[in-house]
This record gives structure tokens, sequence and C-alpha cells, in this order.
């Protein structure tokens, strides 16, 4: 097991050590989504790694939003990352915060380290500021960094007090033009910015910077550890001086680890949002996007996410994952877990001709194969069935095997029936298959034991129930349609949705309620819409095919 342990778990084990940096506490992680959009596969990483390793050491992890920036965000996206949380299994129990609850400590932080002469109202334009900011051979410049700590505060309160336009000064933290790691040369720590915050109105009219800000919303919570993606690297030395500079007593440690890419989808909110308002996409929950409710949507279980998410480890290198390996995660899932049924989805009408008029019968069946417990249900069987029309071919290709005139072939949990012919519309298309039954083959075996080489499905045409479907491809044609040299929306693959209507299903599915999956047989793995379906009028999105096209590295 402790060769298994990822990265940060081993720090962890180190400092729980006697003498170790947090010897005897309890662990203590926080998730800091910005609520400018919905969560994304790449945030079930992160949630994985913070909720997780606090899990994994009886420790407790935080919810916070990062709430610092005033432009852009929104209740509704605080409710559907709540919800999104919690449907993958993490709680934060009480611990539910926002960054701008801290706006007056921050800013009281900010006073401290002026009166330390830590930091200092500077006048520079952000363009001016672009062009003083040296380079790995010339330090930055700012003339006004050596002004007097007492004109810092008087400027600092005027800023506050909204006496000045957006971009007149900012307030900078005094530490190492000269710094090798550009985030160290004097960074601006507040700005101007006269935006109404979305809680908390005009009250404020600067904002703290995300590196100032981040570190004391961590201390202030008591982090012990702050957990977060690699972009974040370079600024740990200005986290560290933060924390270190102001008078707070936890201490808490960034740790950095590498972002999840994955093929065939982009991962930033920007651009998923980009995707809704051009119409692209219906919404953050359509089921193609890759946002946490839209995989829900689509028939995901938090379950086949966890382990998409473990498996892929935790590193320091960014890598892009296959879409396929978040597919064999939810495959394995629900091959394990969904109930079987049939469903017909492009139907065409199976007649057998030697079966009595009137008569129905009903055959058991397990509803999954892999799990007894999961126990059998009632499939009707009668005269006229619903079979897929790909299974019929008047003339068949060449290794065809299931039913063309002259062929046997069993229809599943049923009877074994052999076509004798087909009927056709003015046009020629096939409009009905006929075949007849071998009586004594009931339950689907010969009772010669003559060797069948299809099985097919089937639904009953006498009961079954109408529904619709929503096949799904890929929303990108290409791998990466993310890489910083093109333009993602050129790679939108135009059929990635296929709606299907008038599809068969068995009777049993009548009452199947929004989000069940199922497994159809032949067909994949469904999900009943959670917005569209209703019974008597209901929708089922695929969420997976049934084939593995993926193979795991051993
Ligand atoms: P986006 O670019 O999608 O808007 P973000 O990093 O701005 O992402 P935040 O809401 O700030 O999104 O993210 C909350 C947490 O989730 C952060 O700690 C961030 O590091 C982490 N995170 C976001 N995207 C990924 C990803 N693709 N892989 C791993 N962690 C991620
Ligand atoms: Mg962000």
């Amino acid at each position: 097991m402790a060769e298994s342990k990822n990265f940060i778990h081993q720090i962890i084990d180190e400092e729980l050590k006697p003498g170790g940096r947090v010897y005897g506490q309890k662990i203590h992680t926080r998730f800091p989504p910005e609520p400018n959009g919905y969560l994304h596969i790449g945030h079930a990483k992160a949630l994985e790694i913070d909720f997780g390793t606090a899990e994994a050491y009886g420790g407790i992890c935080n919810l916070r939003m990062d709430d610092t920036n005033p432009t852009k965000e929104d209740e509704e996206y605080v409710e559907a990352i709540k919800e999104d949380i919690h449907w993958l299994g993490h709680d934060w129990e009480d611990r539910f915060f926002y960054a701008s609850e801290y706006f007056d400590q921050m800013y009281d932080f900010a006073v401290e380290l002026i009166k330390k002469g830590l930091a200092y109202v500077c006048e520079l334009t952000p363009d001016q500021m672009r062009e003083m900011r040296g380079d790995t051979k010339t330090p930055a410049q700012s003339p006004y960094r050596n002004r007097p700590i007492e004109e810092s505060l008087d400027l600092f309160a005027r800023m506050r007090a909204g006496e000045f336009e957006d971009g007149k000064m900012t307030l900078r933290a005094k530490i190492d033009l000269a710094s090798g790691n550009f985030n160290m040369r004097d960074p601006v720590i507040y700005r101007i910015n006269h935006l109404p915050h979305h809680r908390l109105g005009d009250k404020w009219c600067i904002y703290p910077m995300y590196d100032f800000a981040h570190p004391i919303e961590d201390a202030l919570e008591g982090i012990t550890h702050s957990l977060c993606s690699l972009e974040f690297e370079a600024h740990r030395p200005l986290y560290d001086w933060v924390v270190n500079n102001i008078s707070v007593e936890c201490k808490p440690r960034q740790i950095e680890f590498a972002r999840l890419g994955i093929t065939h989808t982009v991962l930033s909110k920007r651009k998923l949002r980009a995707m809704i308002e051009s119409g692209i996409v219906s919404g953050w929950d359509d089921p193609r996007m890759p946002t946490l409710c839209g995989l829900r949507r689509r028939g995901y279980t938090p379950a086949s996410i966890h382990n998409f998410s473990e498996r892929n480890g935790v590193a320091k290198i960014n890598s892009v994952v296959d879409f396929a390996f978040l597919e064999y995660c939810l495959r394995e899932d629900l091959n394990e877990h969904a109930k079987r049924a049939m469903a017909v989805i492009r139907p065409i009408k199976l007649i057998i001709d030697n079966y009595p008029e009137g008569q129905t019968e009903e055959f058991d069946v397990e509803n999954n194969p892999k799990d007894e417990s999961m126990g059998t249900r009632k499939v009707s069987f009668s005269k006229e069935l619903w079979i897929e029309a790909e299974d019929f071919m008047e003339v068949p290709a060449p290794k065809y095997f299931r039913l063309y005139p002259g062929n046997e072939v069993r229809l599943k949990s049923a009877y074994i029936v052999k076509c004798v012919s087909c009927d056709h519309d003015a046009e020629g298309n096939v409009t009905a298959v006929h075949c007849e039954y071998d009586e004594s083959s009931r339950g689907g075996n010969p009772a010669d034991g003559r060797k069948i080489k299809s099985t097919i499905h089937w639904v009953n045409a006498a009961d079954c129930i109408d529904a619709e479907i929503r096949l799904y491809d890929r929303l990108f044609t290409t791998e990466q349609p993310d890489l910083a040299d093109c333009n993602y929306l050129d790679f939108i693959n135009p059929d990635s949705l296929t709606v299907v209507k008038g599809a068969k299903l068995e009777s049993s599915l009548a009452d199947a309620a929004p989000e069940d999956r199922f497994q159809f047989l032949r067909n994949g793995y469904f999900c009943a819409d959670s917005k569209d379906s209703k019974p008597g009028a209901l929708v089922f999105n695929k969420a997976v095919s049934l084939k593995d096209s993926y193979k795991p590295e051993a």
C-alpha cells in the first residue's frame, strides 16, 4: 500500500510524524471554485484530491467560493457547484464559505503590510507597469517604491473610499524587484475596480488579487494543505511570503498537482460558456458537455467518475487522458450495476406466421446476469414483435448471420425463429419480416442442440412503449481542440447528436424514472433523460456503447 501513495500523501505522511509541520493536527483542505461556471471533469480530479485527501486522513475539507473577482459571479453557479459536489458524495458539512467574507480582514492585513514597510501604493498605470517590469537581466522599477508609509496608508484608505478611478493606483507588496520569479517583483495585491460584487453590492471598490487573497483565506480557515493545480507553482513563493508576513497563526502549505485534460473536449469554463451562448449545446447540462451535470445527465455515475479520477493518479506533469478511458470507467460500472432491458432503436415488424393469433406468453428474464440479487422480470411475447431493422437483410451480405430468408436466429430468451419471407411497400422497402418459430425451443435453446449463430433482441409489439432515443458522438472532431494555435470552435462535430423518435421499448421500462440507467441489450448503456423524459413520453440518452474500444495499459 505504502508504495502506491501519491506524492501529496507521502508529503503529508512525513509532516504528520513527530516533529513534523502538522504533527498531531487534523488534516484540513479546501476546494475553492470560482463561481463563474459549472464544475467539469477536471474539477472532479481536484475534488478527489481535496476532499479525498481529507477523507484519507480522517480530516476535513472546506468548500469555499472564490468570489474575490466581482465580475461574472452568480448564485446559480454556487447552487450548481454544491449540488454537483454532493452528487459525487463529498460533504463540507457546515464549512461553506465565501472568500468575500474575508474582505475586511484582507484589508486589515494589507494595512499591516504597509505599516511594516512591506507594501506601498503605486501610481503606475497597467501599461507603465508592464514597461517597467524589466527582464531576466534587468530588475523592475517603480518610482513609488520608497513612498513614506504614512502616505501609502492615506492613499490606500482613499482608494477604498472611492476617491480614485479604476487603474489609477494599486497596492503592491514590497518584495524584490530583481527576483528571477516575476511574481515576486513587487506584485499588485489590491486594485481599484468600481464594480458591484455579487454578494456585497458596492461595499468595495478595491479588490484583493488572487495571490494575496488565497493564502489569507487558507490561513484564516486553518487549512493545513492548500492543494491546487500546477499553474500556481510559480506563485508559491508569494503564497509563502504572504502567510509569513501577516499576523496569522496558521501557515498552510501549498502543494501543486497536474491538471487533468481530456481528449475531444475543452475544459475551460469560458470556452464551455461560449458554446452555450452560441447555441452549439443546449446548456451546461447538455449530455455532450464535460461538465459534471452534463455527464450525469448523459448517464455517468459518481462511482465511474471516482474511478476515473483515482486511476489517473496524481502527478506533477499535466497530461491529456483519452475520453475513451472515461467511457471505459462508466461501462465497467454499468456492466456491474445496470439493469438489462430490450429496446429496439430503429424498428421493423417481425411476424411469426405459425404463432397462434391472440396468444401471449411471458418469459422470466434476469435483470443482470452478473448479479443474481438484482432479480428477474417478466418479458411478454406474442405473434408480432419489433426487431432492429439492421437485423434483417433480404439479400444477406457475406458473413451476415442474422435474419434473411431461410436463416434461423435466436430471439433472446424466447424462441428460435426461421425467416420465411418479407413484405414490401410500393417503393420496394421492406415493411415486415415473416418467420416461423420452433415451438420446442422455448427459452431460446433448440431441443436438438443445433447451432444457432446469432441472437437478436426484440420487443412485443402488443405492449411495447414508444420512446425517443438520443445518440451522441464526440463534441469535437479532433483530439485536442484546445491547442493554443487553433480556434476550438472550428472543430465542432456537426453530428454529435442524433435524435431517433419511435424507438420501441419493452413494457417494463414504462415506469423508468429520470436518471435510471439500463443496458439495452446489444445497443449500449442508456439513461432516462432527467429533463425531458416523462411517463408516457420517455427519452433516453445513450451514455456509452457496449463495445470496448479502450484497452487500459496493464
Ligand atoms: P477553468 O479554467 O475551467 O475555469 P479554473 O482553474 O479557473 O478552471 P476554478 O473554479 O478556479 O477553475 O477551480 C477550482 C479548483 O479546481 C482549483 O483548485 C483548480 O486548480 C482546480 N481545477 C480546475 N480545472 C482543473 C483541471 N482541469 N484539472 C485539475 N484541477 C482543476
Ligand atoms: Mg479560475
